[in-house]
């Protein structure tokens, strides 16, 4: 990525390099919530077939090699999931109806083979539009110029719009072959039982059924007249271009599915869409854009880097949103197959905060979500022979567990889920103000977690403990008494013991929660470091120089599994991430204590770790541990020659991008560690401004921060409360008070 700082709301690419093309795919991808579509190009290049058939292994995702490809076309819709043997379900790549090829005296477009010059692509984060030009010098002589435009359309959700504009500096005819490509695959595996295509004119119209008995209609249509159908899913046409008199041509693409709620068909959408231009829905839909970033964007000065990465993320967050309570937002953000479009405790941890403290609408989604996968929570219980709920690992839409049985470490011991969920509740009522979140709408949803809780549970001398268990730190597979999972079930037991009487739950029950709430342990060493488990200390220093030769490469792919697992070295922060969840419990010196022991432990082999790290080195006063965290946080899906973004975004990592800013460097205390709105902020020293709009229990607020200052804007009809820099102030209603750094 070069020259992008000249415009720090632009992403752009430069030059095509086949072997970044994978990245940058994950990096452009497009979405309205209900529709996504990875940035792949237009036409197919030379090697890169859709279909190729393969069996991915069940294994650490951190560490999988996957296929090498220099193209994978991705289009999902959340919520259409398909079967698979070993993950039980996963998202289905649907047929991508985005390729338009173009031929010149049967020479095809081809941007690994063709003759092409003045390449760029640029990506505005600001309103999600795709744009490309470049020029192709033909085998025939013809120079063409292509200039492409598209767009996933937030107005209508359902529709996507490509328009080429193409000149040529010589007559000459040209080709365009327009279609739906339905012969692709999901991570190797067909999920379409039926295909049915129909051409009517310059109309296109696709309707499959997947595995899982979907019926998914797709329907594209091309501007002009004369198209003629070759062959099923595709419409050619032959255009002559005269000497320097730009052709404009246009596709429209829609999709529905028998699981939408608004029921209208692909052509009512097309037809209640004819009326408006190519520009004017891209106004519409820019619009839409305007107002999501006037909620959340957050302006850093003294930095375009850190102004465009940040923007990135913000940027994939929003458009993952599906504004669904039968979805959540997945670990790849809707933009590749690695986690195959499933669930996890990134959710609540990570993406969710965004969401609360800039839109809680939209929190509320992902909450509702566990609320209303409750009966398969349920049924996965029970298939561990406990009573209550107990939430999957990687959940699927409808919440069933999606782990693999062979990956049993993480689907059958990784269950501090199942308190995460409800820390989500907490986190969602405490920041909202929104009590009755807790009492009525999750009631039932926590005292069933209780329940499970109290099955989970064993006692050992009349003392509760939580026993071979995964805590967040996957390299520590199974231990007793994690910190973390204590921790977050406490928290579950404590506020099932306080909601639980109000909703039918029994004096007797409620005394069981409480014994456990209050005895499970969270184990210390004498002089007060939090165990991160019970064998923590007894665990093999883990030798990094002899089993970590090559930084280059994740520590738990080189290394082999059984040292790993009998070493101290971890995955992500474990005991620190809990530290952070419950700050307002521990001093600084008891988090710095337990970041000097852990932190030299961590290889981060999971993008979730350096966010976390970085934040609370911040927090710290590790300056420069915090930058160079913050670095490898807001910049890893920009690592296009590594080819991180390959697989789809890192959502979680951009969502840590977001805490880092906003907990981290602004020090904004979080709505469970602090009732009031609190912050001490430690700003980078190259940054001269940071600010950013929250939501603060239903109060409109912008924060601006400099070095000397802190500014808060209260834009509600109320006093405000907040503590800047330890001291106590009031703003009042839509004004806006300064505070001086007296540090
Ligand atoms: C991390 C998990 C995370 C998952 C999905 C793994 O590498 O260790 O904490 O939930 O990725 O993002």
């Amino acid at each position: 990525m070069k020259d992008n700082k000249a415009d720090n709301w632009i992403l752009k690419q430069d030059s095509f390099v086949p072997k970044e093309a994978l990245a940058w795919e994950g990096l452009f991808t497009q979405g309205s919530g209900y529709l996504q579509a990875r940035g792949s190009f237009e036409e197919s290049f030379y090697d890169s077939p859709q279909n190729l058939e393969y069996e991915r292994d069940a294994t650490n995702v951190s560490v999988e090699k996957f296929p090498e490809q220099n193209s994978r076309c991705g289009t999902y819709i959340p919520g259409i999931y398909g079967k698979n043997p070993v993950f039980n379900r996963e998202i289905i790549n649907l047929p991508n109806s985005l390729r338009i090829e173009f031929y010149v005296k049967n020479e095809k477009l081809d941007l690994v083979e063709s003759d092409i010059v003045d390449f760029s692509r640029f990506l505005n984060l600001k309103t999600g539009l795709l744009s490309r030009s470049m020029l192709w010098h033909s085998k025939a002589g013809a120079n063409i110029t292509l200039k492409y435009r598209r767009f996933v359309d937030t107005g209508s959700k359902h529709l996507i719009l490509q328009q080429i504009s193409i000149t040529s500096d010589k007559d000459t005819e040209i080709e365009v072959l327009s279609k739906i490509d339905a012969d692709v695959r999901t991570n190797g595996r067909n999920h379409f039982v039926k295909t049915g295509f129909k051409k009517e004119n310059n109309t296109v119209f696709c309707n499959i059924e997947t595995d899982c008995q979907n019926k998914v209609d797709i329907v594209f249509e091309m501007s002009g007249d004369n198209w003629n159908n070759r062959k099923d899913g595709e419409l050619s046409r032959t255009i002559t271009l005269e000497t320097n008199k730009e052709v404009v041509l246009e596709k429209r693409s829609v999709f529905t599915t028998d699981r939408d709620r608004d029921v209208k068909s692909c052509l009512e959408i097309l037809e209640d869409n004819r009326s408006n231009s190519f520009d004017d829905l891209f106004t519409r839909h820019a619009d839409i854009w305007a107002k999501r970033w006037e909620k959340c964007d957050v302006e850093i000065e003294g930095d375009d880097e850190s102004q465009l990465a940040t923007r990135v993320s913000l940027y994939h967050l929003l458009r993952s949103h599906v504004d669904d309570d039968r979805v959540a937002i997945c670990a790849k953000g809707f933009a590749g197959e690695a986690y195959w479009g499933l669930f996890f405790w990134d959710t609540e941890m990570f993406m969710m905060p965004f969401f609360l403290y800039t839109d809680p609408a939209k929190a509320k989604t992902l909450t509702d979500f566990r609320i209303k996968t409750l009966p398969n929570a349920k049924k996965n219980a029970e298939s561990y022979n406990c009573s209550g709920a107990r939430f999957p690992w990687q959940s699927d839409h409808e919440g069933n567990e999606c782990c693999a049985k062979s990956l049993w470490q993480y689907r059958d011991h990784e269950i501090h889920v199942t308190a995460d969920v409800v820390y989500g509740f907490l986190h969602y009522s405490k920041a909202t103000g929104n009590i009755d979140y807790l009492t009525k709408d999750a009631a039932e949803t926590i005292i069933e977690t209780c329940r499970f809780w109290m099955d989970r549970i064993d006692y050992i001398d009349g003392k509760p403990a939580l026993l071979g268990v995964m805590g967040p730190d996957e390299y520590n597979p199974f231990f007793n008494n994690n910190a973390f999972t204590n921790r977050l079930v406490k928290s579950a037991l404590s506020i099932g013991c306080e909601i639980g009487p109000e909703n039918g739950v029994s004096k007797d029950e409620i005394r069981k929660w409480k014994f456990a709430a209050d005895e499970l342990p969270i184990l210390k060493r004498k002089d007060g470091l939090i165990l991160q488990h019970e064998s923590f200390e007894n665990l093999a220093e883990p030798d990094f120089d002899k089993y970590w030769k090559d930084k280059t490469k994740p520590y738990g792919g080189v290394v082999q599994q059984d040292r790993n697992y009998i070493s101290k070295s971890s995955k992500q922060p474990d005991v620190l991430q809990m530290m952070f969840l419950f700050a307002n419990e521990f001093s600084k010196e008891e988090i710095k204590q337990a970041w000097d022991y852990y932190h030299p432990y961590c290889t981060h082999d999971s993008s979730l770790s350096p966010g976390i790290h970085g934040l609370i080195a911040s927090r710290l006063g590790l300056n420069d541990i915090a930058w160079d965290y913050w670095k490898k946080t807001s910049m890893l899906d920009l690592d296009v020659e590594k080819g991180k973004a390959a697989q789809g975004i890192h959502i979680a990592g951009s969502a840590a991008t977001w805490q880092y800013l906003v907990f981290g460097f602004a020090g904004v205390k979080h709505a469970v560690e602090s009732d009031i709105l609190s912050l001490s902020p430690n700003l980078p020293d190259k940054w001269t401004k940071l600010s950013f709009p929250v939501i603060w229990k239903g109060q409109q607020i912008k924060i601006s921060i400099n070095s000397s200052s802190v500014s808060i804007e209260n834009k509600s009809d109320k006093k405000l409360e907040a503590v800047v820099w330890g001291r106590k102030i009031e703003i009042e209603a839509e004004s806006t008070r300064e505070c001086l750094n007296e540090n």
